[in-house]
């Protein structure tokens, strides 16, 4: 749907905003899980030893309520394309066809195919090989790590990109991967397609050298913690590791990067997880520091009262604020009607603030799920006014070596090859002798297929060995 056609007129806005009460979709329609209890739907250990992790898993769950083309479609991308190893906690997979069998019409045979390919949570954790262009399946500029992020660790995992904040991977894995993982370098298994980089530091020598490193840096103030997602750091670990950054005399902002928080709210609702970041809740209050979490919400229907119970418990654990951090893709949510509805859900129903909306990277295989800057700012533009100003997500693009800049900020744009030059006022630690790092612009490349038809043959002409 373009962005001008999914705006409605039905009362008098282009946005009607109704504020929607929060489901948790009944898990028991789902033929694997029928005899699930409450209890068992609520325990972290549950949901992480339940996750679907191949099509087999996948099939038990379902049933034959998705007919075999779709099983089949999925075996063939994580053979073929994939990026990222499938990983979806029950709590994530409970959200894709969130109503089947509650319009009153039976589920049968095959009757979730459909639906299931065409569900918006599904697009983005469980692609399939139909999702992906045939014609420009990766742009010829596409590359693992495109942000070039291993090229400015300073420590194994501690990416310092901005002068006053620094990006901590803390591991390689999270409790759920998400298809178009920009990490996806080093992030999850390998897959046939994408052999993963490994840390070669042991944990512990690594966060030590990370913590190092901040104490010699004084100029920076703002950490990261991140990974993967540190909800797969045994809490202990991750403890010792704040506790450790809380007392560094620089550090002013801590923020948590955990999708977990929407995939797997459970695991933040533990007791033994709650009590610990009360700790460092007081900690980080008691030391005048700002400690957050930073969560990764695509689709309205991820936000369910278990998220909402969650983000609740972080906030009176001490949390200062849970901000999203979404991506913008195709397919999902790359509509003003469908981001509203996701910020309106996290905000009035989940006390979550939206902050950011990213646009996809440019890795392999991930153009069936980019849009141009031009679309973005067009998101941009209809999206305010609706929300509150602090919570009005701001759309950016994170240009490689630049870093994220509003998607409005773009210094020149070639609408017709689908290029946008991008300039910075900051150096990155790769460029401290660099007399052209202020001046000079960076590129960014929108999706080939969304091209003018000139734009798209200048491509095809330059024999870029990327075309897939
Ligand atoms: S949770 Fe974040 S780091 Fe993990 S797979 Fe998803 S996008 Fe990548």
């Amino acid at each position: 749907m373009s962005i001008e056609t999914s705006i409605g007129l039905e009362t008098g806005q282009p946005y009607p905003y109704r504020r929607v009460e929060l489901v948790e979709p009944d898990w028991r329609r789902l033929p694997g899980w029928s005899d699930v209890t409450e209890a068992e739907w609520r325990s972290a250990q549950w949901q992480r030893s339940h996750c679907v992790k191949n099509v087999a898993q996948l099939r038990e769950v379902f049933g034959d309520l998705v007919e075999d083309r779709f099983y089949e479609d999925l075996t063939r991308d994580q053979a073929e394309q994939a990026t990222m190893s499938m990983l979806v906690p029950p709590q994530m997979l409970n959200t894709m066809v969130p109503y089947a069998g509650l319009d009153g019409r039976a589920l049968g045979p095959g009757s979730l195919t459909d639906a299931l390919y065409a569900d918006p949570v599904r697009h983005y954790m469980i692609p399939v090989a139909s999702d992906r262009r045939t014609d420009w399946a990766s742009h010829p500029h596409a590359s693992r790590d495109s942000l070039h992020e291993h090229d400015m660790w300073v420590a194994e995992g501690l990416t310092h990109r901005y002068p006053t904040k620094v990006l901590a991977e803390m591991l390689p894995t999270c409790p759920q991967y998400c298809g178009h993982c920009t990490r996806m370098d080093l992030v999850g298994n390998s897959t046939p397609a994408v052999e993963k980089l490994k840390f070669f530091v042991k944990p512990v020598d690594r966060h030590a050298a990370m913590l190092d490193y901040l104490r010699r840096t004084p100029s920076v103030r703002d950490v990261v913690v991140s990974g993967g997602d540190v909800a797969n750091m045994p809490w202990p670990r991750l403890e010792a590791f704040l506790t450790d950054l809380l007392a560094i005399e620089n550090i002013r902002d801590i923020r948590l990067a955990t999708k977990a928080l929407i995939g797997l709210p459970q695991h933040w609702l533990q007791d033994d997880v709650r009590a610990g970041v009360e700790r460092v809740g007081r900690l980080a209050r008691d030391r005048g520091v700002s400690l957050a979490i930073h969560t990764h919400a695509n689709h309205a229907h991820s936000v369910t009262p278990m998220v909402a119970e969650a983000a609740g418990a972080m906030l009176s654990a001490g949390v200062r604020d849970v901000r999203n951090q979404g991506v913008l893709l195709d397919g999902v949510n790359a509509d003003p009607h469908a981001l509203l509805d996701l910020c309106f859900r996290l905000l009035d129903g989940a006390q979550i603030m939206p902050y950011y909306f990213y646009l996809c990277d440019m890795i392999p295989s991930a153009e069936h799920w980019r849009i141009s800057v031009r679309d973005a700012q067009r998101l941009q533009h209809h999206i305010m006014g609706y929300l509150p100003g602090f919570a009005t997500p701001r759309i950016v693009c994170d240009v490689p070596f630049v870093g994220k800049r509003w998607v409005h900020q773009v210094a020149e744009y070639d609408h017709v090859r689908g290029i946008s030059s991008w300039t910075k006022n900051y150096r990155t630690t790769i460029e401290a002798d660099d007399a052209e790092a202020l001046t000079r612009t960076y590129p960014y490349y929108d999706p080939i297929h969304t091209l003018p038809a000139e734009g798209q043959a200048w491509w095809a002409e330059q024999n870029l060995t990327a075309r897939r």
